[in-house]
Formats: structure tokens, C-alpha cells, sequence
């Protein structure tokens, strides 16, 4: 049976006890890899047609597929492949649509890291990026369409002016150019949004942040919507013999589309990318992000709660001069078609001071923990520019009013009342003149 709604299938989808000795949650099965049994049994393994099967855990392992069967069901994906990073998932899945000399679309005001790959590194394996500053502004998206552009890349909320994409009307333009629409959906997580719903091909997660949401593990997860046409011509990769599917004894050849289907995009990632660039998930790592799943909603619904309150007592504040948290904008209709139950836990404010005066927040915040990272049951704060953003090359961050004075956050699940006494002290404390 399969789980019907999000609550359920956070805590039962992708496992069945009885297959694993009735144990409630996920075993872990940490093992390099797998005993093949006798040579017949081998045979079938390696020749792909004994299903659940698992070698050697590189290429696939139990604890790791129930954490992928799980995040796949609650995003409405037909299959996902786990990784050992946001950044790996983002990789794989942007070399597995652009290999060979592709272009792609992506907007400026994204992840530092994510920004600092598609300008510095990507390009070099003969990836380029046509970037555009506003996610808003499709005329100009649509003019960036060239030939040779292979996907719109996008985070449905970004990091960290938490702006909304209009993720039905850029799904509108990718399919009638052929193309893909690729999400990082990782601020609001399956939980809050669900990017296939509106359109989109290829959600990627960094499920070190909210989907495991206790920040004890980096992880990231490649979902595929399974709907996309990789046989349109654009994608050769999708439709070429591919040696590893085929059968060399027999003369018999295949590709990703014809042996997979709809399903090409991510069996590829999987077994070319996962398995020849390895950057896998470990057991372990699964496990604990299975744990920290199963609470999912009860965490993200306390946390915009937390968030919007905490948005709202920062609009008061005098020393505050822009306050960057889309859930509180009452007339943005983004807001209100992708994010009915909120846009997620994060939002960054301006301060209206000097970087003295931000470093002096930063120094005096008890309950907030200075560190950069997102999606933690404790709250977190930082200062972009100097760390998580310091990829960003001024004159985009300058465009996204991303400057010194801005700080980000991330709410938890301590006591709010608690996280806006420890704000409203530490921002006092970095305006209280020398001689008082
Ligand atoms: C953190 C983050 C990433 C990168 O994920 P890692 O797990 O740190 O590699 C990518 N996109 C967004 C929006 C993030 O917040």
C-alpha cells in the first residue's frame, strides 16, 4: 500500500518492516558490500535482473534507498538518488542535463557555492550559464532561451533574500523550449512545497538542512518527476548506446530513454555519476536523516511560525532598516499559490548600522548559534557576505541588496519568546553609545 498523505509517508513510505526482520525504522547496513551468494544468483545480480539486490554500496545500499524511496514519495517523484552533498546533488544533476557543452539558465541571487560553480567551474567542464538578476522577470528568461540551453535552474526560495519563483510559469517556458526546469527546493523542503506539482522535471535538496533538520549530517538528494521527454532530440546523452546497458555477448544495445523511459534522467545520474564520481551517502548518514524526517512537519510548522513572529517583532525594531522574509509580504500572489503553509525558516534582516554594529550582534546573540548552516532544530545566525556568500562577487551582491549590514537566520524550535528577547538584547547592546 502506498501512503497517501505527506504525515504518513514521512514516517512509513519506501520501507516494509517485513523485509527487515520487523525492525520499525531503517536498519543500518554498514557495509562496503553485499555477499553474492552462489554464481547463479551472482549472474542475476550483475546482470541486473534480480530485483533489490545489493554489491557494494557505492552503487546502492539498503539504508540509503529507503532514505531515497521516502524523499521521492514526498515529493511526488517517480525515483531519487541520495548523494553526499547539496552541492554533489546540484552537480549530478546539472553535468547529467548539460554534459558535453550545454548551456544553462540560472538566476545571480542564488547559494554562494552553487554561484561560485556555475561561474568558476562548471564552464570549464563546457558547461556555461546565461544568468539573469530577477527570477521575476520571464521577457528576459525567455530571450536567454538559446539552441544549446538544456535546463532553467532555479531555487524556489532563495538564499538569502527568500524571493519566490514563479515555478508554474518557468516550468511554462522550459517545456516549450524542450528543456527542463531543475529546482532547489531545499529552504522550504517537500514539506512546505512541492515544485512538481507546478511542473517542474528535477528537484534537488541539500538534506543537510531542513529535511533532516538537526544539522548533524551533510546529505543531498537528486528527485525526478519522471514526466520529462528525454527523447526530443536535445538530450544525445539520454539516447545513445550506453555500454554498461547493453550486452556485449549478445550484440544487443541500449540507452538510458530505451531501457528507462521516462525514468532515463535519474537512472543516469545514478549509475553514471553516482557510481563512476562516487559521491555517496553514507549508511549511517541515511539513517540519521530517516530519524530526523520523521518529524518533519511538526518541526517546519513550529519553525514559520517561530519565523514569521520573529519577522514581525524585527519590523518594529528602530535599528532595523529592511526586514527580508517574502512569508510577510500580505499582497505577493507567489506566496500565496506555492506557499500556503509558509515559505520555510529562514529570513535575513538588514541592520540599520555600521559593521561594527553587525559584529556586535554577532557577539552578543546567546540563544542564536553563530555558524553557517540552515535548517537546525536550534537557531541559528550569520552574516552572508563574510561567509556564506562570500563567493558572491560584490557587484551581484550589490544588485540583491545583499550587503555588510544583512544577516541571516534560521529559526529553530526554541522558545520564541527566547529567540526575540536574545535579538532584541544583542541588537541593543550593538547601539549603546560608548559613554552610557
Ligand atoms: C546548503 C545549500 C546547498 C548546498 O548543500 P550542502 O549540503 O551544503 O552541499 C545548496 N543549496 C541551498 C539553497 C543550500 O542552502
Amino acid at each position: 500500500m502506498k501512503p497517501e498523505h505527506f504525515d504518513t509517508a514521512r514516517l512509513h513510505a519506501g520501507y516494509d518492516p517485513a523485509a527487515h526482520l520487523q525492525s520499525p525504522l531503517v536498519p543500518i547496513y554498514q557495509t562496503a558490500a553485499f555477499g553474492l551468494g552462489d554464481t547463479e544468483t551472482a549472474a542475476a545480480i550483475t546482470a541486473g535482473t534480480k530485483a533489490d539486490a545489493y554489491t557494494y554500496s557505492r552503487v546502492g545500499n539498503p539504508t540509503v534507498r529507503a532514505f531515497e524511496k521516502r524523499l521521492a514519495a514526498l515529493d511526488g517523484g517517480t525515483d531519487a538518488v541520495a548523494v553526499g552533498s547539496g552541492m554533489a546533488a546540484i552537480s549530478y544533476a546539472l553535468l547529467n542535463v548539460a554534459e558535453g557543452g550545454g548551456r544553462i539558465l540560472a538566476p545571480t541571487n542564488i547559494y554562494g557555492a552553487s554561484l561560485d560553480e556555475f561561474r568558476t567551474l562548471l564552464p570549464k567542464f563546457g558547461i556555461q550559464f546565461d544568468f539573469f538578476d530577477d527570477i521575476n522577470d520571464l521577457t528576459t528568461i525567455k530571450s536567454l532561451l538559446r539552441p544549446e540551453t538544456k535546463a532553467i535552474y532555479i531555487e524556489s526560495v532563495a538564499n538569502p533574500s527568500t524571493e519566490v519563483a514563479d515555478i508554474a510559469a518557468l516550468a511554462q517556458i522550459a517545456h516549450a523550449a524542450g528543456i527542463p526546469l531543475i529546482v532547489d527546493n531545499t529552504f522550504p523542503t517537500p514539506y512546505l512545497c512541492r515544485p512538481f506539482e507546478f511542473g517542474a522535471d528535477i528537484d534537488v535538496y541539500s538534506s543537510t538542512k531542513g529535511i533532516n533538520g538537526h544539522g548533524n549530517v551533510v546529505s543531498g538528494v537528486v528527485i525526478d518527476h519522471g514526466q520529462f521527454d528525454w527523447n526530443n532530440g536535445k538530450f544525445p546523452q539520454m539516447t545513445e548506446p550506453e555500454f554498461i546497458l547493453g550486452d556485449e555477448a549478445q550484440h544487443k544495445t541500449a540507452s538510458f530513454y530505451s531501457k528507462f523511459g521516462a525514468n532515463a534522467f535519474i537512472n543516469r545520474i545514478r549509475m553514471k555519476y553516482l557510481r563512476l564520481l562516487g559521491a555517496v551517502m553514507s549508511p549511517f548518514d541515511a539513517y540519521l536523516a530517516l530519524l530526523g524526517l520523521e518529524t518533519i512537519s511538526e518541526r517546519l510548522s513550529k519553525e514559520v511560525q517561530s519565523a514569521t513572529a520573529i519577522a514581525q517583532y524585527l519590523t518594529t525594531n528602530p535599528h532595523v532598516k529592511h526586514v527580508y522574509y517574502s512569508g510577510i509580504e500580505k499582497d505577493n500572489q507567489l506566496v500565496k499559490k506555492y506557499f500556503p503553509h509558509g515559505i520555510g525558516a529562514i529570513l535575513s534582516f538588514e541592520l540599520a548600522g555600521d559593521e561594527e554594529q553587525v559584529a556586535k550582534v554577532l557577539d552578543n546573540v546567546h540563544v542564536f548559534t553563530y555558524l553557517p548552516n540552515v535548517g537546525d532544530v536550534r537557531s541559528l545566525i550569520v552574516n552572508p557576505v563574510k561567509v556564506t556568500h562570500r563567493e558572491m562577487p560584490q557587484a551581484i551582491r550589490l544588485k540583491h541588496q545583499l550587503n555588510q549590514q544583512v544577516l541571516r537566520l534560521s529559526i529553530g524550535l526554541e522558545d520564541v519568546r527566547d529567540l526575540i528577547a536574545d535579538l532584541d538584547q544583542a541588537i541593543r547592546q550593538a547601539f549603546v553609545l560608548p559613554q552610557e
